[in-house]
């Protein structure tokens, strides 16, 4: 079953136009890897799903409902949970104030995202402020998972971090991903990102140019449209 349909979405900033026709679609239990070069419009993408830049035209539909017309939070409320680039954590919250603030009911609770992240567990009584990047993002993370969402998206899931956070963060991708979970995921390790995506969406310049698995997605397409 389709979970998220975007469908042609052209979205502004100001009078400069960065999308021209966005297609996207993830089904319910599929990863999805969001993928393009820099500036050609991921971020913007998973702005417009989450109702912080409203596309002016195309749709975008979750869950069966139309959703490019509702507000950040009732988008959020659907099961849209986003990381967002730069994480994002309450500074002045300590970890497990963090995860509390985001918690709605369901099978995520502060023991499932310390099960996940053993190192948030170590640090529940700490400020987000004092973390590491690394620790920051996997708070991120957890507090995404604390509002249950049928959908989680990551924009740029382990930019940088350390190496061995890094490997930290794809081992609880894989693991979600093998609970079924939903994932949106940007990131530019292409070692780590295409084992695990079931299907990949190219952007180039704000369009979506190609869309298949990724073990179609040559080394000819991948230098014509990453640039690697
Ligand atoms: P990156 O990997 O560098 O984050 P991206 O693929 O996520 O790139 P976007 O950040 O979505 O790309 O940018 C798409 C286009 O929108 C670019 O041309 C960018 O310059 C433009 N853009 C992004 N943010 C703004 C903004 N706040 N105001 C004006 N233009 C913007």
């Amino acid at each position: 079953m389709t979970l998220l349909r975007v469908a042609g979405i052209e979205t502004f900033y100001g009078a400069s136009q960065a999308l021209f026709g966005v297609d996207l679609d993830i089904a319910e239990g599929e990863v999805v890897a969001l993928m393009g070069r820099n500036g050609m419009g991921k971020t913007t993408t998973i702005r417009s799903i989450c109702g912080l830049n409203r596309p002016r035209s195309g749709a975008i539909e979750f869950g069966g409902a139309a959703i490019d017309r509702r507000q950040p939070f009732r988008i959020a409320r659907l099961g849209i949970g986003l990381v967002p680039e730069g994480r994002r954590c309450f500074p002045n919250l300590t970890v497990r104030e963090n995860l509390v603030a985001a918690a709605r009911p369901g099978k995520w609770t502060i023991d499932g995202v310390t099960g996940l992240f053993p190192r948030l567990g170590e640090r529940l009584g700490q400020y987000a402020s004092t973390l590491s990047g690394g620790e920051q993002q996997m708070l991120a993370i957890g507090r995404a998972l604390m509002t249950n969402p049928r959908l989680v998206i990551l924009d740029e899931a382990t930019e940088g971090l350390a190496p061995v956070i890094r490997q930290d963060i794809w081992t609880a991708i894989r693991k979600l991903k093998a609970e079924g979970q939903s994932i949106l995921v940007v990131d530019k390790t292409m070692a780590e990102l295409l084992p695990v995506a079931d299907r990949c969406v190219v952007l180039e310049k704000g369009r979506t140019v190609w869309t298949g698995r990724p073990q179609e997605l040559t080394e000819d397409l991948q230098d014509r449209y990453l640039g690697v």
